[in-house]
């Protein structure tokens, strides 16, 4: 048996349990054997009956006397077994548990393990953990410090304890250290079988702790490695289109736009010039703030793609970033003769169109446009990287084929070591600054008793300027009615602030609406036909209206940091001075910690750093939904770790030899998973 089989091959899991246990993605038996405990129970302290004192727990070992079945006054089976030791007796006491009966037969050595309570006048253990065995050295349910483990509907704790257990013993010598000794004498790391014992039948808590990190560190080095791998497989095999552009005609791109760029469009830039002209296809992710100015930087891809007379294509996720998308680059590459063309639901692309630059949504690519006939395409995303879309524009077994270069535009602050690690086959370009010349956006944080001010000071506003004010409603927890919740939600404010405002137009934005109907209201707010615009926390944020000058958040305290901050970066675009109201109805002072943080000058990255720590990675905005695989030990807040993998991992990669055994493994890994 291998570690890598299934846990079909052990004994007792039969095919009901194979399928209880895929629910906790446990697969094959090192599954298993790397299911993490939750918590663990300190049973280590032993006594004699006599001595054991209420309120403490210990493991007792003793011998049954009898076994009783008994009714309360409520009418409840009670189940009592009494259990003797040289120096005196107890009784353990079950409720409506009658296998406990047959269980627990006259004459048996047992350890039971608990609480020692008063039941009625005497001492007693209320529905103890037990086991039969008389020896302390071979108990696995008391006695140690007892793991108690994830468990799922029809497969107790205990259950999977046992089953690790067989599973420790028969596999022990087929778990196999795969890193060189040189590493993990370094930094000084339990081997493979030192660290899954540790966390199964650990000593104490510090081996506890060392067989976690272990294991922690198996989990980010096999993401980075295969990262590493993706990449090197892509700029040794895969083609694309040598794209160059000489200094002058960058210049001329550069001089032509009405803005000067920033420092960070530029190194963006030029990082892309240089993968450009590579002859394997870029795979770039830039990630920059709302309002960073990424636009720009695809459409000097765009340029360079026209100028070496290839096609190209940015892809926008909505129908209205499309739009948005659509007049900024016919603006910005018109001059240069480049035509740019908008691709939606009707109109159809062929290949031999005399378009050079096309703008649509994501469902683009699909159907339409032949991928090779591209120079570069551009993903557009606001909250997800394109996983899905990138592998569809790579088709890696087809000879001869030719890749166009890819840049994914992101506006999630995924923290950068956790961008690196878990992307490590893309580079990573940042827009760390906006540009100059934008108003700094003062924010409030407002709480209830001051909510009645806040909607007096905003109505002033609206006089004192013409400004207009979105409203953003709180963030619903995830849920299989999702949708439901916040359309419901956003119904109930628009309906609240229409009393609050009855001299406003207000309108409102959520995901229900069909997309005429969203067109026409975000044009009505574009035209000023709209004073406040209740919407969705996640509806349009890419929308541009430049008068919105008030951004009002509804339970603050619910939104990430970096969510806030993206919400906040729809205002400040016009001339008016703006403005960002939190109302938040928590006095916690982690969230008075969390809000004061956006008043602070700080970038998307830097407030989900803050986020990662202050709330851990469960609540990253985007992080959830941006394709990253579930770690079942390690922790994206785990820095450390993340580094040491990654030094690990680029060794390995360049020294393959000496790492060999983890370039085994995985790939048998790889095998057993496809
Ligand atoms: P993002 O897509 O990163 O949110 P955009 O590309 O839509 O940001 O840019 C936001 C606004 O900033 C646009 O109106 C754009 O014309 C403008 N802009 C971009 N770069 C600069 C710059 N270097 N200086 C001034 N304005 C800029
Ligand atoms: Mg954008």
């Amino acid at each position: 048996m291998a570690i890598l089989d299934s846990v079909s091959n052990l004994p007792y899991i039969g095919p009901v349990y194979v399928k209880r246990l895929e629910k906790l993605s446990i697969f094959t038996i090192e599954d298993l054997l790397t299911h993490a405990p939750s918590r663990y129970l300190d049973f280590r302290r032993t006594t004699s009956i006599a001595t054991a004192r209420v309120g403490e727990t210990y493991t007792i070992k003793g011998r049954v006397v009898s076994t009783t079945n008994q009714y309360t006054k409520q009418g409840r089976q009670m189940q009592i077994v009494h259990l003797v030791d040289p120096s005196g007796g107890i009784d353990l006491v079950w409720f409506n548990q009658k296998f406990i009966l047959s269980t627990f037969k006259k004459g048996l050595d047992i350890l039971v393990a608990g609480e020692i309570s008063w039941f009625g006048k005497k001492k007693a253990m209320i529905a103890p953990e037990y086991e039969i065995v008389s020896q302390i050295s071979s108990a696995v349910h008391t006695g140690r410090l007892v793991p108690v483990y994830p468990s799922t509907k029809g497969i107790s704790s205990k259950w999977i304890r046992s089953r690790i257990n067989d599973a420790f013993k028969i596999e022990r010598d087929n778990i196999v250290e795969f890193l060189p000794s040189s590493i993990l004498s370094l930094e000084s790391l339990n081997d493979l079988p030192t660290a899954i014992k540790n966390i199964h039948f650990p000593e104490d808590d510090e081996s506890v702790e060392k067989g976690i990190e272990r294991l922690a560190l198996n989990e980010f080095l096999s993401i980075y490695i295969n990262a590493l791998k993706r990449k090197i497989k892509w700029v040794k095999t895969i083609n694309s289109h040598e794209l160059k552009v000489t200094n002058e005609q960058l210049a001329k791109f550069i001089d032509s736009l009405p803005y000067k760029l920033t420092p960070s469009q530029i190194r963006s830039i030029n990082e892309i010039v240089a993968d450009l002209k590579k002859p394997f296809p870029m795979n770039r992710l830039l990630e920059g703030d709302v309002g960073s100015g990424k636009t720009v930087v695809a459409a000097a891809i765009c340029y360079i793609s026209f100028i070496n007379g290839h096609k190209s294509a940015l892809m926008a996720p909505t129908q209205i970033l499309a739009d948005q998308h659509y007049k900024t680059l016919r603006e910005t590459l018109s001059i240069f003769g480049a035509n740019v063309e908008e691709v939606s639901g009707s109109k159809k692309i062929k290949g031999d169109d005399n378009v050079d630059v096309y703008v649509g949504t994501h469902a683009l690519l699909y159907n339409k446009v032949k991928v090779g006939d591209l120079g570069a395409v551009i993903i557009d995303e606001q909250h997800r990287f394109g996983v899905k879309q990138r592998a569809g524009l790579i088709r890696e077994n087809e000879k001869g084929h030719i890749a166009p270069d890819v840049l994914t535009m992101t506006a999630t602050p995924i923290p950068r070591t956790i961008a690196l690690t878990m992307y490590g086959d893309l580079d990573l370009s940042t827009l760390d600054e906006l540009p100059s010349g934008r108003k700094p956006i003062t924010t409030w944080i407002v709480p209830n008793k001051k909510r009645d001010g806040a909607y007096k000071w905003i109505d002033d506003y609206i006089d004192q300027e013409k400004i207009q004010v979105f409203i953003v409603c709180p963030f619903i927890e995830e849920s299989e009615n999702e949708l439901l919740h916040t359309v419901k939600a956003a119904m109930v404010e628009f309906e609240n602030i229409k009393k609050i405002f009855p001299n406003r137009s207000v309108g409102v934005l959520h995901g229900k609406l069909k997309t005429n109907e969203k067109n026409r209201i975000i044009d009505d707010f574009k035209n000023k036909k709209i004073d406040i615009l209740v919407s969705t926390p996640v509806i349009e944020v890419g929308i541009d209206i430049p008068n919105a000058a008030v951004m009002l958040i509804e339970g603050a305290e619910r939104f990430g940091l970096a969510q806030l901050h993206q919400l906040r970066g729809r205002v400040g675009r016009g001339d008016k001075k703006s403005y960002c109201l939190l109302f938040t109805e928590s006095y916690s002072q982690k969230t008075k910690q969390r809000l004061q943080a956006l008043r602070e000058s700080k970038s998307g990255f830097q407030l989900a750093e803050l986020d990662l720590k202050l709330r851990g990675p469960g609540n990253i905005f985007g992080l959830n939904q941006s394709g990253f695989p579930e770690l079942k030990i390690a922790s994206w807040s785990n820095e450390k770790q993340i580094k040491m993998a990654k030094q690990i991992a680029e060794q390995a990669i360049e020294d393959t030899k000496k790492f060999s055994k983890v370039f085994d493994y995985l790939s048998k890994k790889q095998v057993v998973a496809n």
